[in-house]
Parts: structure tokens; C-alpha cells; sequence
């Protein structure tokens, strides 16, 4: 009998594990697994060259899709879906091949958010996230500081970039960072010289080069930068950065630059109705540079949008209406048990009136909603007999009332 070997490497079938016949050639494990490597290989580097394709979707469609998940916001909503598009522009822009608009080079337009905890900020961000085609990631900018100290480099913000875009270098520079917290980076007094502000104006500093747009070289895996890591080099020039930030207290100086009080009698100001309930509709450069933002760094931001606070009435709305409103997700929850879970119009009023009372934003919505549901998530899936729970200002109250919160009231 004939022997059988591999028509690519030759060998004999007792010196491999496998060997597979076809109609007319072998082949075996070796040169399998070899090949398989040939095409995982090739299939890398046909997505890497693979060119930029863009469904470009209009500020007007991006603050649609935004509307079915966030309520109210909606200036910090077009602000945004606009600079998102020109972001989009600019990356066609640089792929198409104009000789006569080569002169005229879109500038990117990095963004800062200004407004109360809980308002939305993360979640408009995370949102947009969803519908983007480009590499997104969140980062904290409290973590980070000055190059040499204990914490992070602001060069780890581009490593969850490149996470995010799965180290595929090219996709991660057309993405869009934000970056939470932006206001805890504020300098920490007026007069820099006493002691070194290295998780403050120190990493202003660090972000300017970032923002701008150079090649820095990022750390893969996070962290600190040492000597033996390898660095991955990510321009920035192409990348968008959308800041946010509470930046408590920026009303006061507000306030004082439009010569009103932050409480008391509303003024009139140059001919205009101001409104004290959302100064922060007013926020200019200028009182970010009062807050302790150094100018150099609210130049490279020079988009500023606010969030309006959020009343009793928007609370409500966050409650019910987005397509994950909380309400939506218990009712889902308690639906799998076999529970039809009911919230009158009272229990809503009780737990948004919670929810203004402990001043938590929509953040707190979450936190009032577990504190009342989490009794009957415990009983009802021991407990066949109960096909129905209602929720109104009674039993809303009561289960309130047993909670931690209420101790909270307390002190
Ligand atoms: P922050 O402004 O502090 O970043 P977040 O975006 O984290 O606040 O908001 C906290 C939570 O509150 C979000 O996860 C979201 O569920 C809810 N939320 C806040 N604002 C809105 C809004 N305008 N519409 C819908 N949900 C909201």
C-alpha cells in the first residue's frame, strides 16, 4: 500500500498527530495550524488598511437618538451632536483628496461640559458612545497626575483608547475621549509657588500637548510609564476630547461677573431677565479661568455647552419615559418572576420628592427606587401567591421610612 504524506510538507503520516485526506492530497496537522496563522495574519492587516468608512449621520439624527435615551439637556445635546459631525467631516476630509481645499483645514473642536453631579454628563457621553462608529472611552481625571508622581500619567487616558479600539492604532486616532471630572484638575490656589500642584495645574499642563495633538507615546497596558514597558506612539491630532465637570461653586463667580447674586431678588442684566435657578447657562471662559482652569487649557477647549439642572418635572421624565427609564427596569425585573409591578402617580411624586430632597440628581432616582423596591425583590420570588405589586406614596413611604436614607434624614 502506498504510503500516505502530506502534499504540502511531505511527512509521513506516522510522524504527525493528523492527517486529513481530500479527494486527491493530505494534509496535516502542522501545515493546518500553519495556515490557519497565514490567514489570521492576512485578515489583520486587511482590517488595518482597510480605509475609514463613515455612515455620516447628521446632528440632527445624533440628537434624535440621544432624545430616546436622555431627557431634557437639550443645548448640551446639539452642542454636541454638532461637534461630533465636524469631527466626522474632518476625518472624511482628510481621507478625500481635494487639491483645492488644501489650504482650508478643519481644526478639531474639543469640547468642555459644565454642570451639576447626576445631571447627565457621563450618560450623554456614554449615549453617544453607542452610536458612534469610532473608537469612544470614558476616562477620570482625578486618577491622573504630573509625570513622576504616585498615580497615573495623563498618557494612560489614550491606553483605554487603544483598548477600546483594540489596539488597532489607526482606529484610535480618530476616536473621541471624554474625560469626567475635569474640574478636579482646577489649580488649588491662586499663588502656584507655595507647593508643587502635581494633580493640579501640573496635569493641565500634561493635557495640553494631548489635546492639541502631537505623537505621545502610550503605555499598552496602563499604569505608569517605566523604562522597559514598550510604548505604542498614538497621534492626537485627529482625536476628540469631550470634558466634563460639577464644577462646584463656578456660579459664584458667575454671579459676580454678571454683578447678580446667586440667591436673593432676580436682576436685570444689560436689558436681559437673569435666571438665578441655572446660572450656569451663562458659564464663559472667564469663569472657568476664575475656577482654576489655566488659559492655555480652556483655549484647546474651546467649546463650552452647560447642563441645565434638573427639576422636579425632568426628574419625572428620567423616571419614566426613556427606553430604560428605572421604572421600565423594575417592572422587566419583577416581570420575570411573574409580578406585574404597578407605580401609581403618587409613588413617582414621592420618590422624585426624594430624590430633590437629598439634592443626589437622577443619580439618586436609582439609589430611592432600590431603598423602596429591594423589600418585595427579596420576598416575591419565594412567594408564588402574589401576582401584583403597586407602588404608591403609601407603600413608598413606609418602605422609605424602614431604609438607611431615612436614618440619613435623621442625623
Ligand atoms: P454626571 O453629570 O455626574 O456625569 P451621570 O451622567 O453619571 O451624571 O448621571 C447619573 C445617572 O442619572 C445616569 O446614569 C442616568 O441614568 C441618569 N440621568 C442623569 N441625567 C439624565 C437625563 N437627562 N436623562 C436621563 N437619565 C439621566
Amino acid at each position: 500500500m502506498a504510503q500516505i504524506t502530506c502534499s504540502f510538507c511531505g511527512r509521513n503520516k506516522k510522524d504527525v498527530d493528523l492527517m486529513v485526506s481530500g479527494i486527491s492530497a493530505h494534509i496535516c496537522n502542522f501545515c493546518i495550524e500553519q495556515a490557519h496563522q497565514i490567514l489570521g495574519e492576512e485578515e489583520k492587516t486587511n482590517k488595518q488598511q482597510k480605509k475609514p468608512k463613515f455612515k455620516l449621520k447628521k446632528p440632527k439624527e445624533l440628537t434624535e437618538y440621544l432624545n430616546h435615551y436622555v431627557i431634557g439637556q437639550q443645548e448640551a445635546k446639539k452642542v454636541l451632536s454638532v461637534a461630533v459631525y465636524n469631527h466626522y467631516k474632518r476625518l472624511l476630509q482628510k481621507t478625500s483628496v481635494n487639491v483645492e481645499d488644501e489650504d482650508i483645514k478643519i481644526e478639531k473642536s474639543n469640547i468642555i461640559m459644565v454642570g451639576d453631579t447626576g445631571t447627565g454628563k457621563t450618560y450623554l457621553a456614554k449615549t453617544l458612545a453607542k452610536v458612534l462608529e469610532v473608537p469612544f472611552c470614558i476616562a477620570d481625571a482625578t486618577v491622573l497626575t504630573e509625570a513622576g508622581y504616585v498615580g497615573e500619567d495623563v498618557e494612560s487616558i489614550l491606553t483605554r483608547l487603544l483598548q477600546a479600539a483594540d489596539y488597532n492604532v489607526e482606529a484610535a486616532e480618530r476616536g473621541i475621549v471624554y474625560i469626567d471630572e475635569i474640574d478636579k484638575i482646577a489649580r488649588k490656589s491662586d499663588n502656584p509657588s507655595i507647593t508643587r500642584d502635581v494633580s493640579g495645574e501640573g496635569v493641565q499642563q500634561a493635557l495640553l500637548k494631548l489635546l492639541e495633538g502631537t505623537a505621545v507615546n502610550v503605555p499598552p497596558q496602563g499604569g505608569r510609564k517605566h523604562p522597559d514597558q514598550k510604548m505604542i506612539s498614538v497621534n492626537t491630532e485627529n482625536i476628540l476630547f469631550i470634558c466634563g465637570g460639577a464644577f462646584d461653586g463656578i456660579t459664584r463667580h458667575i454671579a459676580s461677573r454678571l454683578n447678580t447674586q446667586p440667591m436673593g431678588f432676580s436682576k436685570i442684566v444689560e436689558g436681559k431677565h437673569v435666571d438665578r435657578n441655572n446660572l450656569l447657562q451663562y458659564v464663559t471662559a472667564l469663569d472657568l479661568k476664575a475656577f482654576g482652569l489655566i488659559p492655555e487649557l480652556i483655549g484647546r477647549l474651546p467649546v463650552l455647552t452647560h447642563l441645565d439642572p434638573l427639576d422636579k418635572a425632568t426628574l419625572k421624565s428620567i423616571l419614566t419615559e426613556p427606553r430604560n427609564a428605572l421604572v421600565k427596569q423594575y417592572q422587566k425585573l419583577l416581570d420575570m418572576e411573574g409580578v406585574k409591578l404597578q407605580f401609581e402617580e403618587s409613588g413617582i411624586d414621592y420618590i422624585v420628592d426624594k430624590a430633590v430632597e437629598f439634592n443626589l440628581g437622577a443619580r439618586g432616582l436609582r439609589s430611592i427606587c432600590e431603598a423602596i423596591i429591594t423589600d418585595a425583590m427579596y420576598e416575591l420570588p419565594s412567594d408564588d401567591t402574589i401576582k401584583e405589586l403597586v407602588i404608591d406614596e403609601k407603600y413608598a413611604r413606609e418602605q422609605f421610612d424602614k431604609s438607611k436614607f431615612k436614618k440619613l434624614q435623621v442625623a
